[in-house]
Parts: C-alpha cells; sequence; structure tokens
C-alpha cells in the first residue's frame, strides 16, 4: 500500500489496492479452496468418474462479458465449482480407466498453489536459482532411474508432447540440419509425434509409419526396409521414435534391438515413454524397460504415472548440449542473466521462456511419501492390470485382445463358445462392444475409454491410479460382462 503518494483517482481505492485483499481475506479464501478440494476427494470414489455438460447448457452458464464491477470472491469459486470444476472427466476417480488418467497427490497439488504463490520463473539462473536447481535434482532422480549416462540432462516440459517436439528439434540438429529429414514412428506412436514432425517443420510425407507386428511393437524389419528405401531416395533419416507403453495398449517396442539399429544407422533413437516410463522405478517395470538407457532422449509424463498435478513431463537427452545447441540463444535483454557454466539457464533447453516451477511438485510429493510409496503405488498398476488379464481369460463372456502391458488390458465381449454361439460375425462383435461401452459411460461409475487392436473394436483399461484397488477393476469387468450379457441376449 502506498501512503505517500497523493494519487488522482476516480474511486475510492487507490489503484494499488485494487486488485489486493486483505490478509484475512486472502487466508480466508485460500482456506476454503483446501476444504473444497479435501471434501471432493473423501467423495470422489462414491460419484460417478463422468460428469459433463452439452455446449448450449454451457454457453447459458458462461459466456458472458466480464464485468465490471467485483463480487465477493467466495461467490465467484462456487459459481466455478458449480459450472465449470465439476463438468469434467473426474481423471482421479479410481474408477477413471479411460485414456491415460491421472491421481495427484495433494503434496503435489500444494506445490502448485505454493509455486504460483511464489511467483516462480524457472526460466534461468538469476531469476531462479532455487526452481532451478531443484529441476536439475529432479531430472538427476529420473536420469538415475533410467540408468542413461552422467552427460544427460533436460529438463520438464508442460508434458509429453513438447518433450517430443524438443527431441525432434534436438535430433535434426545433431544431425546437421540436413534436407529432406525423415522420421519414423510406429502406427502405434502417439500422435503428439506427427504433430511435433509438423511443428518442427519436417515434411508431413516424410514422417514414415512403420507397421507394427502381432503384439503392437514395431516391426524391426519394416523399419529397416523403410530406411535403406529412403536413404536410396535421397531422404536422410533424422530419428526413430520408439513406444515404451504405447497408448493404446502399453506396448513396448524392441528397446534393444531398436537401440543397436540406431547406433549402427547414426540415427537419434527417441523412446517416447511418456505412460510408461515411470514403471522404471520397479523391478518388473525395469526388465520390461530394458535397453531405455540407451536411448538419445526419453519423454516421460510425470502427471500421468508418478502422480503430480497437470502440466508436467520431462525430456532427458543423453548429452545435455545437444539440446542447449537447437535451444540456447542468448538475447542482449538477457546478458545479466548468464551465470557460468556451472548454473544452466534451463529456457535454453526448450521451447519456453516463462516457465513455471514444476520440480516442486515432484520433489515436495516425493520428500513427504518417499520413494518406496511411489514404488508401490506404481507396482499396484501393473499388479491391478495383471489380475484383470487373468479375469478376462476365466470369463466366459470376455476375450482379451491385448494382455497386460505396464498397466493397461485391451478386451472385449465375445462368449467362449457354449449357449449363445461363438460364432458371431466381427462386424456385429464391434457393434456389440460400443453398445456396451455406451452402456458403461452411462450407467456404470466407472470410465472406460476403447481402441483398435488388430482391426477390432477393444474396450481398454489403464490402470494408473494409487487409489485404485482390485476391487475397482473387478467392479467395471463384471459390469463389462453383465452388459454384454444383455446385448447378447438381444441378438
Ligand atoms: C500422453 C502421451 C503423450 C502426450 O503427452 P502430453 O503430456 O499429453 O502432451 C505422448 N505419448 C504417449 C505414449 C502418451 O501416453
Amino acid at each position: 500500500m502506498r501512503q505517500d503518494t497523493e494519487l488522482e483517482t476516480t474511486s475510492d481505492l487507490a489503484v494499488a489496492d485494487r486488485l489486493e485483499m486483505p490478509p484475512e481475506a486472502m487466508l480466508e479464501l485460500a482456506r476454503e479452496a483446501a476444504e473444497i478440494l479435501v471434501r471432493r476427494r473423501g467423495e470422489l470414489a462414491g460419484e460417478g468418474a463422468w460428469d459433463g455438460e452439452f455446449r448450449d447448457a454451457l454457453e447459458e452458464r458462461l459466456m458472458e462479458d466480464p464485468p465490471e464491477e467485483g463480487q465477493p470472491a467466495a461467490d465467484v469459486m462456487e459459481r466455478a465449482v458449480r459450472d465449470v470444476l465439476n463438468l469434467a472427466l473426474r481423471l482421479d476417480h479410481p474408477g477413471c480407466f479411460g485414456f491415460v488418467p491421472s491421481s495427484p497427490t495433494w503434496p503435489g497439488v500444494v506445490a502448485d498453489f505454493l509455486a504460483a504463490g511464489y511467483n516462480l520463473n524457472a526460466c534461468n539462473w538469476l531469476v531462479g536459482s532455487g526452481p532451478s536447481q531443484l529441476e536439475c535434482v529432479v531430472i538427476e532422480w529420473f536420469r538415475r532411474w533410467l540408468g542413461m549416462p552422467e552427460t544427460a540432462g533436460g529438463l520438464l516440459t508442460s508434458g509429453g508432447s513438447a518433450a517430443s517436439l524438443d527431441a525432434l528439434v534436438a535430433a535434426r540438429e545433431a544431425a546437421g540440419y540436413p534436407e529432406r529429414a525423415t522420421v519414423y514412428m510406429s502406427d502405434q506412436s502417439h500422435p503428439a509425434h506427427v504433430r511435433a514432425v509438423k511443428i518442427a517443420g519436417i515434411r508431413p510425407d516424410h514422417a514414415r509409419i512403420v507397421p507394427s507386428d502381432g503384439r503392437s511393437r514395431i516391426d524391426l524389419d519394416a523399419l529397416a526396409r523403410m530406411v535403406a528405401e529412403d536413404r536410396a531416395a535421397g531422404r536422410n533419416p533424422i530419428a526413430v521414435c520408439a513406444n515404451a507403453g504405447a497408448t493404446a495398449t502399453g506396448a513396448i517396442d524392441p528397446l534393444p534391438e531398436l537401440a543397436d539399429f540406431c547406433a549402427a544407422e547414426g540415427i537419434w533413437f527417441h523412446v517416447d515413454a511418456a505412460y510408461g516410463g515411470f514403471a522404471v522405478v520397479t523391478e518388473r517395470g525395469r526388465r520390461l524397460l530394458d535397453g531405455i538407457e540407451r536411448a538419445d532422449s526419453v519423454g516421460l509424463d510425470a502427471h500421468k504415472w508418478f502422480f503430480q498435478p497437470y502440466e508436467v513431463g520431462c525430456l532427458l537427452v543423453r548429452d545435455v548440449s545437444t539440446l542447449e545447441e537447437p535451444f540456447g540463444v542468448q538475447p542482449t535483454f538477457l546478458q545479466d542473466s548468464l551465470w557460468g557454466s556451472g548454473h544452466p539457464n534451463l529456457t535454453d533447453r526448450g521451447l519456453q521462456m516463462s516457465r513455471s516451477a514444476r520440480a516442486l511438485k515432484i520433489w515436495m510429493s516425493v520428500q513427504t511419501f518417499g520413494m518406496a510409496a511411489f514404488r508401490d503405488s506404481i507396482a499396484n498398476g501393473l499388479d491391478c492390470a495383471a489380475r484383470a488379464e487373468a479375469y478376462i481369460d476365466a470369463s466366459p463372456m470376455l476375450e482379451c485382445l491385448s494382455p497386460a502391458t505396464l498397466s493397461i488390458v485391451c478386451f472385449r465381449v465375445r462368449p467362449a463358445g457354449g449357449e449363445i454361439g461363438a460364432e458371431i460375425a466381427e462386424e456385429t462383435l464391434d457393434e456389440l462392444n460400443r453398445e456396451v461401452l455406451a452402456r458403461l459411460f452411462w450407467e456404470d461409475p466407472a470410465f472406460v475409454s476403447s481402441a483398435v487392436v488388430s482391426g477390432k473394436f477393444a474396450l481398454r483399461v489403464c490402470i494408473v491410479n494409487y487409489n485404485t484397488t482390485w476391487d475397482d477393476v473387478r467392479a467395471v469387468l463384471e459390469a463389462t460382462e453383465r452388459f454384454g450379457r444383455e446385448a447378447l441376449g438381444k441378438l
């Protein structure tokens, strides 16, 4: 508050006070927000995993000019809860199995609040030495978990998409910025790569989609053939993007073989581990992801299977200078921010200048609960998926379409012989499973999404919530059997 200046204002409030709140009101608002969130968590399991509304209804509620005069903050927050916050998929619901859900820990949520309140900007060392150092710490944890060499480093990103984009830019730079740069990915790769290719200015027809095998893993022979053909045709292979947990099935490409191939061909080896990467902290996951440590770059999403609020992903590169070369630019207006080599300016490793202090949430939640709790929570997803697969295999009503890989299982309703008859046409099965999915959506508290596996419409569960128990998974499988039986009865 400025008391020594005589401001000419048109209202009683000095300008400096207009966007300010008295400390008591600040505390009250924050306390109320915390109460809303804690209450929500307690009630979550008793509600449906999904809520939403059609555009017309929301337009009516929300589309208006911004008010000229303010209103009580508590009223505004109440309206936000009613008209905005509740109308969304509850990705942290224990029965939310669709897409790749998430379940942030409370210290992680509070860390975002603190980082916003402290108004941190992790752009460079001068502006944020604490947050920059913490980011180095968290990146170093990830490096060790993955088993990458000490030269490796990276940065936290908004998510896996930004990590893919930064990786392709680094790969192209490392390749000497060739004409007709060409990138390879499997038909199971996340669409983030196609988008990254476009943003990076690589021609869309130079993004080569390699077919996958019967287990949704990249076909190595096809890849080798395509690379050879492309070289002969004057294209320049710059990167292979491998899956370490494909989004549809959890499939892991043969990482050691791909590492060998890329090393022999001199092609950058990028591993997209946005969904699956954090499984490395478990023993089983470590085995499954063997070879990931040989990547030139790895993308990870801590806002998926590492229990953080959106947005936090990570890009790790084998040699951190391969990020600093393409992204390090030194405008004169930042000339004061150079602290020398030991003091990285994280903005020089990726596409963002102003950056929130994303490391804080990871660090605070890991410090609070310890790695044993994180490891158990990730293993819980692996266990539940394995049990789901066993349940599906034992069910006379269900068929497994892609076995538990990491924590994803794809399956469908298809009776195994017997009374109802196993000879149902594929189109009929697709139709029937679409109907089952729709009934799960409207009538069951859980949320399941679908995929296409080997041309077949599949129901899909992805289990990455530390609050999800086997009972939650069994409940949705039982509901699927029930809806399936009813749909079959109508055939
Ligand atoms: C989610 C995901 C991405 C994209 O990450 P965002 O954080 O949504 O940008 C990329 N690859 C895989 C395998 C994913 O699961």
